[in-house]
């Protein structure tokens, strides 16, 4: 120690000044924007092998100038700083979402907007322990002692070390599409205000829809629910567990339009929440009315029938809605990861628009680009637009 001491004091003054520089962890920074990630991140395995690892981070300017995010670099602590991921210049402002959901690099005086974030690693081992970030911030006008350009070290956090639930498939059957799975669809983007507080509850969710033999989303009327095969379908328990919340007595509606007048009670339609134990809970939303075979407090095994897929609530036209989250709301809980435990991956349908075009193009087969590689897959979840069959 002594001998560390005298070797500080004896350095020549310009190496002082760029230790110090360079020492950002003992500095007290102006952050004129702050940050904070809203959950600590969690990673699964997608069907393309990658471990993904989507977060968000909430960003807020609280200054009185517009402020503009240059870049996002997120660092692992554990391995000296290694960049791990990055989002420089136009890609900032398709990944943020300020009030109201508009995309923008900058936010306003006083705005605050969630960056989101999907870091992928190519094997789990690669996927930090820890988070540190980075904001390169520049504004055209600012107060004062902030520079025109700054460099904020924040947003500390840990990664989630819990492995992703291991899970049965919520359906049994063939051609079953995993429409806006994560990490870039809508699910992901659902960061809602529940109880005064943001939530995420959707991060991993997917709706699921069936296609019939020739690859069609509907056969005859696509108003008619009747006409797309996945509506009646068993919806069935991913595991034993314990029913935690049954809902059930809204109308299922028509293909082709949302439902009018959606509440935070009736958007998931009719429903059911298993308990999983180890602080998860599956959601099963936009069921049948009527069709629901089991009542809060029961027991359920693996592959139970637990109602029949439809579309109630906030959906237009019949899917399965699954998401696993760490609370039994459906709105107010986190988004976790999980997998599934054995299924066969076809393909993948080729294009989002596809699957959207229910009523336009709905007798037409979708264009599906078939599996590279081996079709059996273990403990993976269905990557967006995933097309699989379940035993
Ligand atoms: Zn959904």
């Amino acid at each position: 120690m002594t001998i560390k001491i005298q070797a500080r004091a004896a350095a020549p003054i310009a190496l002082l000044f760029s230790l110090a520089a360079g020492s950002h962890a003992t500095e007290d920074q102006l952050t004129p924007v702050l940050a904070r990630v809203l959950t600590p991140p969690a990673a699964t395995v997608q069907t393309d092998g990658r471990w993904q690892l989507p977060y968000e981070l909430v960003l807020t300017n609280i200054t009185s100038a517009p402020m503009t995010i240059e870049a996002l670099e997120a660092r692992d602590p554990d391995r000296e700083g290694l960049v791990v991921h990055s989002l420089t210049d136009e890609m900032i402002a398709p990944s943020l979402a300020l009030l109201g959901g508009v995309s923008s690099s900058t936010l306003g005086p006083g705005q605050s907007g969630v960056l989101f974030v999907n870091a992928s690693f190519e094997r789990r081992e690669d996927v930090p322990k820890r988070l540190a970030h980075r904001l390169v911030i520049t504004s055209p006008d600012p107060k004062p002692p902030l520079p025109k350009r700054t460099v904020q070290d924040v947003a500390p956090s840990h990664v989630e070390p819990v492995a992703p639930a291991v899970l049965g498939p919520p359906l049994r059957g063939h051609g079953w599409v995993a429409a806006a799975s994560c990490c870039e669809a809508y699910h992901r983007r659902a960061v809602l205000a529940v109880n005064g507080a943001r939530h995420v509850a959707q991060r991993f969710a997917i709706d699921w829809l069936q296609l019939d033999a020739e690859a069609r989303l509907a056969t005859g009327d696509p108003t008619r629910n009747e006409s797309f095969p996945q509506f009646g379908a068993e919806a069935v328990a991913v595991a034993d567990a314990k029913v935690a919340h049954v809902h059930d007595g809204l109308p299922d509606g028509q293909p082709g339009s949302f439902p009018p007048a959606v509440t935070a009670a009736t958007a998931n339609g009719n429903h059911v929440v298993l308990d999983l134990g180890a602080g998860r809970w599956a959601l099963y939303a936009h069921l049948q009315p009527g069709s629901l075979r089991v009542k809060r407090g029961d027991r359920v095994e693996r592959g139970h029938v637990l109602g029949l897929v439809g579309s109630s609530g906030n959906s237009d036209a019949p899917h399965l809605h699954f998401q696993v989250m760490d609370s039994p709301s459906p709105l107010a809980s986190n988004g976790l990861p999980y997998v599934i435990d054995s299924f066969e991956l076809r393909g993948n349908v080729a294009s989002s628009s596809d699957l959207n075009d229910e009523l336009e193009a709905a007798n037409e087969p979708v264009s599906v680009v078939p599996t590279d590689g081996p079709t059996h897959r273990t403990n993976q979840l269905p990557a967006d637009r995933a097309l699989v069959d379940f035993p």
